[in-house]
C-alpha cells in the first residue's frame, strides 16, 4: 500500500516514467517531488509545496531557480538565431565568444575549447582525445585511465568505467584498462596511526607501483575531481595534488581535472584546482557553466595538450568526433551570462563570505549529535557523515541507508539535500542567504533529531 492517489501527479509519474538513481520503494511509497517551478533557492511541487533546494537541482542550478538575466539571455538568443552549426567548418558566434570567455578564466594562459551536451560526455570526450593524441604521437598503447575509487564521472559506458562506485557492476563495467586508486578520504581510509601527511605519501606511492605495474607508456591519463562530489563531498588529503602530480609528470600522463561540480564557484575559487593548488592540463567542465538552464559540456585543454591535440587533428586533417549540438548557440549565450552573473552579480563572493558561516552551523549539527561522525566540505559543498558509533565510526546498517530516511525527512519538512552512501549532502545555491541557511541549518537538525 502507499499514499498516491490514483490519477495524481505521483501516480502517474510512476506508472509513466523510469526514474534513474532514485531509491525505488521510497518513491512507490511516497510518491515522487512533481515540480513546478521556482524562487530564488526554493522550488514548488504540484500542491503548492515550498521546498529549500539544497542541493542546487544536481548542484548546478547555482544562480537559483528564477534568474531574470539568464532566462532572458536564452530568450534573446532563440529569438535572434536559435539554429546552429556546429560542424563542417560552420560555427556560431556565441560559441566563438564562450571559447574566448572559458580560456580567459581558465588556469591557462593558451587553450582549446570543445564542446558536449553533458559532464558525461565531455568526460568521454576527453578519453578519446588522449587516445586519439597518443596514438597520433606513435604511442597507440597509451590507452588505460587511471581514477579512484568513489570518483563519479558519469554514465555513459566510458565515463561510467572512469566512476569508482560498485553499482556499475550491474552493467558489466568498468570496461578493460579503467584502474581506480584508493579514494584520498583520510577520515575512512586512513590506518590506525597513520598521520594524514603518511596517508598522502602512502596514495602516492600507490599511483608509482601502479604505473610500475602497468608500464607508463600503457596509461593515457588521470582523471581526478578536486573534491568528489557524488562520492560523498570528500575533500582531496593534505597535499594529495602536491604528491601526485610531480609522479605523472614524470610519466608523462595528463592530469585531467573533472570540475563539473568544482568548477566555477562551488569551491569558493574559480576552479576547485585553484582551491588545492594545482594546474591540471585540462578541465571538464558541466553543470554551473549554465547555472543549469542548458545542458552542456565543455573540455578546456590547456596549452600542451591543446597544441598536442591540435597537431594530431591537423595530422589527419579532421577530429572525427562531436555531438550534434555541440556548442549550440543558445547553452553558449546562457553560459557567457551565467559567467557573468556568477562572477559579478556577488555569487562567488558569497559563497567565499558565507562559507565559513556554512561550516560553523554544520559542525555545531555534528557536535551536538551522537550519530555524525565527520562534517567535511569547502565553499558550498559539505557532507555530514551518519554513523552508529563516532568512536568507531561504525556505519548503520538496514536496507534504506539512514542518509535516506533523513533525506526524506527533510522532504516532508520542505528541505531538499541529497543522501550519498551515508552521508547527507549540502550543497546550496551561491544565493543562499544568511536567513535560508538558517533555514536549512534547523530543518536538517529537526530531520536529524527525528531519525535518530
Ligand atoms: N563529472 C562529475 C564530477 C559529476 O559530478 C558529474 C555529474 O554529476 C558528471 C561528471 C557527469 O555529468 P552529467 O550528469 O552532466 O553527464
Amino acid at each position: 500500500m502507499n499514499d498516491i492517489a490514483p490519477q495524481s501527479w505521483e501516480a502517474r509519474a510512476d506508472e509513466f516514467s523510469m526514474y534513474g538513481f532514485t531509491d525505488l520503494p521510497s518513491v512507490h511509497e511516497r510518491g515522487a517531488v512533481i515540480l513546478t517551478h521556482g524562487e530564488g533557492p526554493y522550488v514548488i511541487d504540484v500542491h503548492g509545496k515550498r521546498y529549500l533546494d539544497a542541493n542546487s537541482g544536481l548542484w548546478n542550478m547555482v544562480a537559483g531557480f528564477d534568474h531574470k538575466g539568464l532566462a532572458q539571455a536564452a530568450k534573446d538568443q532563440y529569438d535572434r538565431f536559435p539554429g546552429y552549426h556546429a560542424f563542417f567548418g560552420r560555427m556560431s558566434d556565441q560559441t566563438v565568444l564562450l571559447s574566448e570567455k572559458l580560456v580567459e578564466v581558465s588556469p591557462f594562459d593558451r587553450g582549446r575549447v570543445f564542446y558536449t551536451n553533458s559532464g558525461s560526455e565531455a568526460n568521454d570526450t576527453m578519453v578519446k582525445m588522449l587516445w586519439f593524441l597518443h596514438a597520433s604521437e606513435g604511442n597507440p598503447k597509451r590507452r588505460k585511465i587511471l581514477t579512484r575509487n568513489n570518483a563519479y564521472h558519469g554514465v555513459t559506458a566510458v565515463s561510467a568505467s572512469m566512476t569508482g562506485k560498485p553499482y556499475n557492476e550491474v552493467f558489466g563495467l568498468p570496461l578493460d584498462g579503467f584502474i581506480h586508486l584508493t579514494c584520498p578520504h583520510y577520515w575512512r581510509f586512513g590506518k590506525d596511526g597513520e598521520t594524514e601527511e603518511q596517508f598522502t605519501q602512502r596514495l602516492a606511492d600507490e599511483l608509482e607501483a601502479v604505473i610500475a605495474r602497468e608500464g607508463a607508456d600503457t596509461i593515457a591519463g588521470f582523471f581526478a575531481e578536486p573534491v568528489m562530489g557524488a562520492g560523498g563531498v570528500i575533500p582531496p588529503s593534505k597535499g594529495y595534488f602536491q604528491a601526485i602530480q610531480p609522479i605523472l609528470q614524470k610519466h608523462g600522463i595528463p592530469l585531467i581535472s573533472d570540475e563539473v561540480i568544482c568548477g566555477f564557484g562551488r569551491t569558493g575559487n574559480t576552479w576547485g584546482c585553484q582551491t588545492y593548488g594545482f594546474t591540471p592540463d585540462a578541465i571538464i567542465s558541466s553543470k554551473n557553466l549554465t547555472a543549469g538552464l542548458f545542458p552542456m559540456g565543455a573540455v578546456i585543454l590547456g596549452p600542451d595538450l591543446a597544441d598536442r591535440m591540435q597537431a594530431a587533428a591537423e595530422k589527419i586533417e579532421e577530429f572525427p568526433h562531436g555531438f550534434t549540438a555541440s556548442g549550440h548557440p543558445v547553452g553558449c549565450a546562457i553560459a557567457l551570462k551565467a559567467i557573468d552573473v556568477v562572477m559579478n552579480e556577488g555569487l562567488a563572493d558569497n559563497v567565499k563570505r558565507l562559507a565559513p558561516r556554512m561550516e560553523q552551523g554544520l559542525r555545531g549539527i555534528m557536535e551536538r549529535s551522537d550519530n555524525i561522525g565527520e562534517l567535511r566540505g569547502v565553499g558550498y559543498m559539505w557532507a555530514l557523515e551518519a554513523v552508529k558509533d563516532k568512536a568507531t565510526k561504525t556505519p548503520f546498517d538496514g536496507k534504506l541507508s539512514v542518509s535516506e530516511r533523513i533525506a526524506n525527512t527533510c522532504t516532508d519538512m520542505g528541505l531538499i539535500c541529497r543522501p550519498l552512501g551515508q552521508s547527507i549532502v549540502l550543497c546550496p545555491p551561491f544565493i543562499l542567504t544568511e536567513a535560508q541557511m538558517d533555514e536549512m541549518f534547523e530543518k536538517l537538525e529537526a530531520a536529524l533529531n527525528k531519525v535518530f
